[in-house]
C-alpha cells in the first residue's frame, strides 16, 4: 500500500518531507533492530539497481532470499543499506544505488498512466531494470484501450437503463 506525497512525479525519499533526513531515517531503522550504528559514507561496495514501485523510486535488498527488505531511495543520497538485515553479505557496507541513464524518459511515461487521487495511490506505475521505453509505452497503450472499451460498455449499460 503506498500513498504517495505527490502524484505529479515518480517519487524519492526527499518528497516524504515529514520523514526527515534519509541517513536519519535508516539510523533510526538501525537502532530499532539493533543493528548497530551505520557505517561511514566512505565505505561503499557493490551497486543496487532503483526501480519504480507504484509512483516510487526504490531499492530491493540484495540479500535473497533472506530478505526482502524494500527502501525508497533517495535522490540526493543515493546510497543504500538494508534497514532489515543490516547487508551483511556486502560486510556491512553502503551500496551505491544506480537510477537508469533513461531515467526521464522512463518516469514521463509512467507519470501518464492514471492515479487514484482519493487512496493517493499509483499502482500502475512502475519499471523493472530491463524493461524497455517501448514496451512501457506499449502498456500505456493496452491501458488507454482497456480505459475506452470500460467507458464504452458503461455508456453502452446507461442506454439499455434509459430504455426502460
Ligand atoms: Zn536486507
Amino acid at each position: 500500500m503506498s500513498h504517495l506525497p505527490r502524484l505529479d512525479k515518480i517519487v524519492t525519499h526527499e518528497d516524504y518531507t515529514l520523514e526527515g533526513p534519509y541517513l536519519n531515517l535508516i539510523g533510526e531503522c538501525f537502532r530499532r533492530r539493533y543493528l548497530g550504528g551505520l557505517p561511514p559514507l566512505n565505505q561503499q561496495h557493490g551497486i543496487v539497481q532503483a526501480f519504480v514501485n507504484a509512483g516510487r523510486w526504490v531499492a530491493m535488498c540484495p540479500n535473497a532470499p533472506k530478505c526482502h527488505g524494500t527502501v525508497r531511495v533517495a535522490e540526493f543520497m543515493a546510497v543504500f543499506i538494508c534497514p532489515a538485515c543490516g547487508s551483511p553479505e556486502n560486510k556491512g557496507r553502503w551500496y551505491v544505488v544506480e537510477f537508469p541513464p533513461d531515467r526521464a524518459e522512463i518516469e514521463t511515461i509512467l507519470l501518464a498512466r492514471p492515479t487514484d487521487p482519493m487512496t493517493r495511490s499509483a499502482k500502475y506505475r512502475n519499471w523493472q531494470p530491463g524493461e524497455s521505453t517501448a514496451f512501457l509505452r506499449l502498456e500505456n497503450e493496452i491501458f488507454a484501450h482497456r480505459r475506452l472499451a470500460a467507458t464504452a460498455r458503461h455508456s453502452h449499460v446507461r442506454t439499455e437503463a434509459s430504455r426502460e
